[in-house]
């Protein structure tokens, strides 16, 4: 299956023009299909030289506004079958309820999204772009169809998310996310990252194990080299496999250790990362450096200390074990310890409760009017600091993305606002709207 862009939006957005925008002459047509199913038309193309297929969800009921039964399905069904989202809207008219209705359709399926706020050329589309991070599906992109504004920022970002899925497929080219069950869920992705030695491949076993459910693939697990799927209670959990990467390591003769691109694939793999420490020695250097890589992909992050059995003063150590992670992990504040013993598969159970609830925080939504009373609150309570005689002004915030929740502010002068001021916001959102333990992106923008 080539890699799939389907055009997505209300009607009249300018998904038709961009679509021919896109497919134009400079770009290789090869095949345009306009009545393959009478509503809709796809076209083979080469995006920043990359071979993709482009799907065009424009009905054919131009005209008509309201948001038909049959629109919906077949949007669905585009998005279904898309490996991309190109959610357009009309930054003119700015977000409407049926951007939000077409919105809350991309975001159910998960897929990759590139937000485009066309028609974005002059002025008067610039309340419309700000509006357009409301969506909660990313930063949106300037541009224009009709005038050929801004399209090579959004090809780029085609591209960017092309290369992203060809690096995360795994390298049999197989998908690394599994097979959706009958209500379209996806099975959650899990790793279990740490140094040499902590237990990871015994702790993959102690899971695998867990599930008394499964006796072999006929009952619902699949073993390859990357993950396998276990049940855990009513969650279908994708694991990957450490031991089949190093089994892997040792038939192509190279040392018997995790390299650095071996932690980081886990990592990019899963959804949440187990950081797996030795409790005999606990936030080495190197466990730092790796919970380091877990914030900066933006995962959601849990905690274990293994071989809890070899510890005498399990109290004392605990203790200690909390102060160091709050000291040394300040960017994940409140992340879960959980102590446990893979060999004995003691702890385990309360991982997995801990790994759901990390889950759960990564996909929070929080809505933009509770944020900007918050904000407004914030401020009031300690304001931003005066740069050359003028006030620093933040005016509107909201979240532009969850996996992890991303916030977008809007500020007089992003680059003059201190850190520890955005730190102080940071901070805030984390005890206020309970997000314990997941890495918090928090972008600046200008804006008057
Ligand atoms: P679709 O229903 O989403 O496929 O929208 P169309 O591509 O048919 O465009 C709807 C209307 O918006 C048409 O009149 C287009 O000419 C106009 N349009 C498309 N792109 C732009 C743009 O970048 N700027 C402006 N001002 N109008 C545009
Ligand atoms: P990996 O390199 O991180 O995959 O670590 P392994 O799973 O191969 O385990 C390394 C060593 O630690 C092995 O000798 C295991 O038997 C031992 N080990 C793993 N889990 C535990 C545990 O819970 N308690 C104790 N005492 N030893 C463990």
């Amino acid at each position: 299956m080539p890699f799939t862009v389907a055009i997505v939006g209300r009607p009249n957005v300018g998904k038709s023009t961009l679509f021919n925008r896109l497919v134009g002459k400079k770009l290789a047509l090869v095949d345009d299909q306009p009545g393959l199913t009478r509503d809709r038309r796809e076209a083979d193309v080469v995006i920043e030289g990359l071979p993709m297929t482009l799907i065009d969800t424009a009905g054919l009921e131009s005209g008509d506004e309201g948001l038909t039964a049959r629109m919906r399905l077949q949007t669905e069904a585009a998005i279904e079958q898309a490996d991309l989202v190109l959610f357009v809207i009309d930054a003119r008219t700015g977000v409407t309820a049926a951007d939000e209705i077409f919105g809350d359709l991309v975001r159910k399926h998960g897929k990759a999204v590139v937000l485009a706020a066309n028609k974005s050329e002059g002025r008067a589309a610039e309340p419309g772009f700000y509006e357009a991070y409301s969506l909660g599906l990313g930063e949106p992109l300037a541009m224009s169809a009709e005038h050929g504004l801004g399209v090579g920022d959004v090809t780029e970002a085609i591209a960017e998310a092309y290369r992203n899925a060809q690096a995360e497929a795994g390298e049999d080219g197989a998908p690394e996310e599994g097979e959706p069950d009958e209500e379209g869920v996806y099975p959650l992705r899990i790793a279990i990252a740490g140094r040499p030695n902590v237990g990871k491949s015994t702790l993959v076993n102690a899971l695998l194990g867990e599930d008394r459910m499964i006796t072999g693939p006929e009952a619902g697990i699949t073993r390859d080299a990357i993950a396998s799927e276990i049940e855990w209670g009513s969650r279908r959990l994708r694991v990957f496999d450490t031991a089949g990467l190093r089994r892997k390591a040792r038939i192509e003769a190279r040392a018997e250790v995790l390299s650095v691109g071996d932690t980081l694939r886990a990592i990019k793999f899963a959804e949440v990362v187990v950081l797996l420490l030795d409790a005999e020695q606990p936030f080495e250097k190197q466990d730092l450096q790796i919970a380091d890589l877990i914030v900066r992909e933006g995962r959601a992050l849990v905690i274990a200390v293994n071989k809890w059995d070899l510890v005498e003063d399990k109290q004392a150590r605990l203790a200690e074990l909390r102060e160091m992670c709050q000291r040394l992990l300040p960017q994940v504040k409140g992340v879960s310890l959980v102590t446990l013993s893979a060999q004995s598969g003691k702890g385990v159970d309360r991982l997995m409760d801990a790994v759901l609830a990390a889950d759960e925080v990564w996909n929070k939504r929080l809505p933009t009017a509770a944020l900007n009373e918050w904000l407004a609150a914030m401020i009031d309570a300690h304001t931003p600091p005066a740069v050359a005689g003028r006030r620093l002004k933040i005016r509107y915030m909201t979240q532009a993305n969850a996996r992890p929740p991303t916030f977008v502010a809007f500020c007089s002068q992003p680059k003059a606002l201190p850190d520890s001021y955005v730190r102080y916001l940071v901070n805030g959102l984390r005890e206020t709207f309970d997000l314990p333990g997941v890495p918090i992106r928090f972008n600046l923008r200008k804006g008057n």
